[in-house]
């Protein structure tokens, strides 16, 4: 029901569209929005508008960035021999903050998921195949999350990279099954990757 005014209905309705915002919190963060100064309300809507305009696909990794090539596959002084292939920029940045991987990454932007409609044409998948076919890659490390998708997806890449000729390993169980990357400690991350094994 439209109590407090059509502009304030709408932003409610626009926050509730957001993963993890029920309609109580879409009504909590609208008056929150309203309340703000306006300098600090046209901040947030200012920067919403430049990150969908300013962000885009790292031409090589495939990761969101707003300079191409992204800052790692710019960067000199990264193992250009190996690539680690994770579902989300997210798992990257986990895998970043461990300091233990001086490689590249590939980011997928999913897993192949039958249940949600997902196949590999809707990932990066066919950009990783250009890529190892046009590059020298010593080791693929096969970084998808330990659960069904993610092993799946494993599975199928590791299928179709086997034949090239590079090394392909997958990382070890210290990652907890069913889990997802972007929340697992940095230790456990670090020691998945040591533990990672040829497919
Ligand atoms: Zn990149």
């Amino acid at each position: 029901m439209n109590y407090y005014g059509n502009p304030i209905t709408k932003l409610i309705e626009e926050l509730a569209q957001l993963p993890g915002v029920g309609k109580k919190t879409a009504q909590r963060l609208a008056f929150h929005i309203i309340q703000m100064p306006k300098d600090q309300a046209k901040s947030l809507a200012d920067s919403i508008i430049s990150a969908k305009e300013n962000i885009k696909y790292c031409s090589v990794c495939c990761t969101l960035t707003d300079t191409d090539p992204c800052p790692i596959c710019s960067n000199e002084k990264r193992d250009k021999d190996i690539i680690m292939v994770v579902e989300d920029p997210r798992d990257m940045a986990a895998y970043e903050k461990t300091k233990n991987y001086k490689g590249l990454y590939h980011i997928l932007h999913g897993a192949i998921s039958p249940m949600l409609g997902i196949g590999p044409s809707d990932l990066k998948i066919k950009e990783l195949l250009e890529r190892v076919q046009k590059n020298s890659i010593e080791e693929v490390i096969l970084a998808t999350n330990p659960n069904i998708e993610g092993e799946a997806t494993a599975m199928y890449i590791g299928k179709l990279l086997k034949p090239l000729g590079m090394k392909v390993t997958r990382i070890a169980n210290g990652v907890p099954v069913g889990g997802d990357l972007e929340y697992v400690d940095e230790v456990t991350l670090s020691r998945a990757l040591e533990g990672r094994r040829e497919l």
